[in-house]
């Protein structure tokens, strides 16, 4: 039989936690074709999250804590739980009930059709503030810019299924800092969406604020494109076309209003205009090593991070 493996992050979720697993596992025992485990990964709470949990493995005998040694974020979590699900098919999900259990079953239903993800998607943000869906809209439009060929799903967070040989390509990803929600994309396969509203979260607090939020922002640009790199030489190349526009330009107004002799414009502004001209030159020169450097950093940033540049889905061979 295969095996489905849930794994789940929690950090100061006392609030939550048994209330969580009783709906999880409501739906979990509906799931009669698949063997089950759930990695919850205890994220350094300093409240009762880990006596709950550790008194809730007397009832749920599926349950797997993995307690980290403090707090390292959702994300680091979230990866620590990955790295130990044994299952076949591998559900993250967010331990607050924002990313809803009845969708397993569907999930499931499009993995046993053949594909290796299922993106739940965020259809509707009830609850968020105007403020949060405009900015979650910017970021997934930003990040998908940015990305290349590698098509970042727009409004999918951690919660999706992965198949265990797409899991197997994530975890070869060996980035210092991880974003989930990138990397899957980036490792491709086939993949289908669902949708579902994301409702508020029913018990505790989140532990998402601004700053939290643009973090996250950053380390998924900075981790999947070196395309800001990119720009310093775009923008370097803007600046020199200006300036040889305005070179041109004060050579042709000196020129005629000399032969001429019209002599409207008084020599002072000439050679001011000409100093103008020599820091802008300066300028350039400086935005030119920039960008020269900034090159090498684009490279070296990718040779760091050894992605494979490419994933065999499958060959195809005839037998000899
Ligand atoms: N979480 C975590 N470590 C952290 C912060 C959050 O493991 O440092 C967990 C948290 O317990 C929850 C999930 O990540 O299960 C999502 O967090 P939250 O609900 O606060 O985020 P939001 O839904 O508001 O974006
Ligand atoms: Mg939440």
């Amino acid at each position: 039989m295969e095996k489905l493996s849930l794994v789940v992050a929690m950090y100061n979720e006392e609030a939550m936690a048994s209330y969580f697993l009783e709906v999880l596992s409501a739906t979990l025992d509906e799931i009669s074709d698949f063997e089950k485990e759930i990695i919850i990964v205890n994220d350094g709470s300093s409240d009762k999250t880990l006596e709950i949990l550790r008194a809730a493995q007397q009832k749920y005998k599926d349950l797997k804590i993995v307690s980290l040694s403090r707090n390292f974020g959702h994300e680091a979590a979230i990866a620590a739980g990955l790295n130990i699900a044994s299952g076949d098919a591998i559900i993250p999900l967010d331990g607050d009930l924002q990313d809803p259990p009845y969708l397993i079953p569907l999930m499931l239903e499009k993995y046993r059709e053949g594909y290796d993800v299922v993106n739940a998607k965020r259809a509707k943000r009830k609850g968020d503030t105007l403020f949060k869906k405009w900015t979650a809209s910017a970021f997934y439009k930003l990040i998908d810019s940015l990305s290349g060929k590698v098509k970042v799903p727009q409004n999918v967070g951690h919660y999706r299924l992965i198949s265990r040989r797409v899991l197997n390509e994530v975890i070869k990803l060996n980035d210092y800092v991880r974003v989930f929600r990138v990397e899957v994309p980036f490792v491709g396969f086939k993949t289908c969406e669902i949708t579902f509203e994301r409702g508020n979260r029913t018990l505790g607090k989140t532990h998402y604020n601004i700053k939290a939020m643009t973090d996250l922002a950053v380390d998924a640009i900075v981790s999947t494109s070196i395309e800001p790199l990119k720009l310093i030489t775009n923008w370097t190349i803007g600046f020199a076309i200006v300036f040889l526009l305005s070179v041109v330009a004060l050579i042709i107004t000196f020129s005629v209003d000399v032969s001429l002799e019209y002599h409207l414009i008084a020599t002072p502004y000439y050679v001011l205009w000409l100093a103008l001209e020599i820091v802008y030159l300066l300028f350039i020169i400086i935005m030119i090593a920039l960008s020269i450097m900034s090159q090498y950093l684009g490279r070296t940033y990718l040779e760091a991070q050894k992605r494979p540049f490419y994933v065999i889905d499958k060959i195809f061979e005839n037998k000899k």
